[in-house]
């Protein structure tokens, strides 16, 4: 990997690169960018690249608008497609204000934050997730996406039924030139439905990882005359598209959840954090599940979490401990949702986690049976609680959680509340199909 200016100057001499997109992520989690030509570079580097913060969701106010990016070496990858003949490449960058100091409100100085008091307990942190998505047909005429299946295939399917096949092959493909290393793809269980699993990562390159893994799927499948969505739920009475998050600390170069002498073989360290975890999760949901839509997602029925537990096995609850031990050691947070903003997402989650260890706060004990077929009786008697069911809701908890409002800063956590507000409150006001459908002709 490219992690001098020196040497991404060359590169972007030598493969006769045209244009350079310095990108960054907003409060909502979508990727923005502007592009500069190849020879703009150098400066970029040395000065950083001015841009007007006040356009983009959740930065800064007018009358102090004037931002710098300061591209990431380390994060150059030249695009496999090209622009018109033209070799394009991209930097993701940090953002600075004027005065040289770190933007408080910028998504990657928010996790970096965090990985930095992990690195002062000894840890680091690595993360893999597993983002699903749908590969839905466009109308020939219109250019929009039709809500209608490309093909009736389920659970690791093949063609002649797997309609995506050749669209996830150039997706590997493409993902594999940026430097993403995938593990496996394959059709998922409801039509249409895709999963692409790619090596688990440090954290901040991860959270990096997926932003490039949403933008290539993206426009691959345009390149197929497809679209591709990441939206929670787009269909009622199917599964909807999660993105279950792993995540290890280690230690002295050793797996600090792993430990042969403990029972299930899983270390203090890892109770501790599944404590922290649980214990914060109502708030971070407003992070994980950050749109209207990714409550459709997390109901009783469709693998998705509803429950506030953890398993060393159980795939119902919300944080399962897989079968690998020793460096594979792990946990998967499974209420996620591939909407949510990757650096707030992992930010929090290993925010908790360590304010956990920290803290030793005891999790619940681990449920072994099936948490879908306990009655809500049985649920209660185990003290087991439920997620948020619907964004308000998540927003409200994230309102009373301290610990959660510092991970996220002054700037982010009141500007994201004012944005999921107004969210709420037009979705609140609107007429739904469904009510149509269900009030028109009988009332
Ligand atoms: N699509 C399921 C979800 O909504 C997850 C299925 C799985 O990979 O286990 O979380
Ligand atoms: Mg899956
Ligand atoms: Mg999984």
């Amino acid at each position: 990997f490219i992690v001098e200016r020196d040497e991404v100057l060359k590169v972007v001499e030598s493969e006769k690169v045209k244009f350079i997109r310095l990108q960054i992520t907003d409060i909502n989690g979508l990727l923005k960018n502007v592009e500069i030509p190849w020879d703009e570079l150098k400066n970029s580097f040395e000065k950083g690249t001015m841009f007007d913060g006040s356009s983009i969701e959740g930065f800064v106010r007018i009358e102090e608008s004037d931002m710098y990016l300061r591209p990431d070496p380390s994060t150059f990858a030249i695009y496999p497609w090209t622009d018109q003949g033209y070799k394009s490449a991209r930097l993701i960058c940090d953002v600075y204000n004027s005065n040289g100091t770190p933007f408080e409100g910028d998504p990657r100085y928010r996790l970096k934050l965090v990985l930095n008091k992990l690195k002062e307990k000894g840890f680091s942190a690595y993360v893999g997730p597993e983002p699903e998505f749908f590969l839905l047909p466009k109308d020939s005429q219109s250019n929009k996406p039709i809500l209608k299946f490309l093909d009736n295939g389920g659970y690791f399917d093949l063609l002649p039924i797997d309609q995506g096949e050749e669209t996830r092959k150039d997706i590997v493909l493409a993902l594999e030139e940026m430097g993403i290393n995938v593990e496996a793809s394959h059709h998922e269980v409801a039509p249409s439905q895709h999963e692409i699993d790619f090596t688990y990562d440090e954290a901040l390159k991860t959270a990096d990882n997926i932003q490039t893994f949403k933008l290539v799927v993206k426009t691959i499948a345009l390149l197929k005359g497809l679209h591709a969505t990441f939206m929670p739920k787009p269909f009622f009475g199917e599964n909807g598209s999660g993105m279950h998050t792993h995540l290890s600390l280690f230690k002295d170069g050793k797996n600090a959840f792993y430990d042969e002498n403990k029972e299930f073989e899983l270390s203090e360290t890892l109770r501790y954090f599944v404590g922290g975890v649980l214990k914060h999760i109502k708030a971070i949901t407003a992070i994980a599940n950050p749109t209207i839509n990714s409550y459709k997602r997390l109901v009783p029925g469709y693998e998705a979490p509803v429950n506030i537990a953890w398993s060393p096995s159980n795939r119902s609850a919300l944080i399962r401990v897989p079968a690998a031990r020793g460096k594979g050691t792990r946990i998967e947070v499974r209420s996620p949702d591939p909407t949510a903003n990757p650096y707030l997402l992992l930010a929090t989650l290993l925010a908790a986690g360590l304010e956990g260890i920290e803290n030793n706060i005891e999790p619940p004990s681990p449920v072994i049976s099936n948490i879908y077929h306990m009655t809500p009786e049985e649920r209660d008697k185990v003290g087991i609680d439920h997620l948020p069911g619907n964004l308000k809701e998540a927003i409200e908890e994230l309102k009373k959680d301290d610990l959660i409002k510092s991970v996220l800063g002054n700037h982010i956590f009141e500007k994201y509340i004012e944005l999921k507000e107004s969210e709420w409150k037009e979705f609140s006001i609107n007429v739904t199909d469904w009510e149509i459908n269900k009030y028109l002709w009988i009332m």
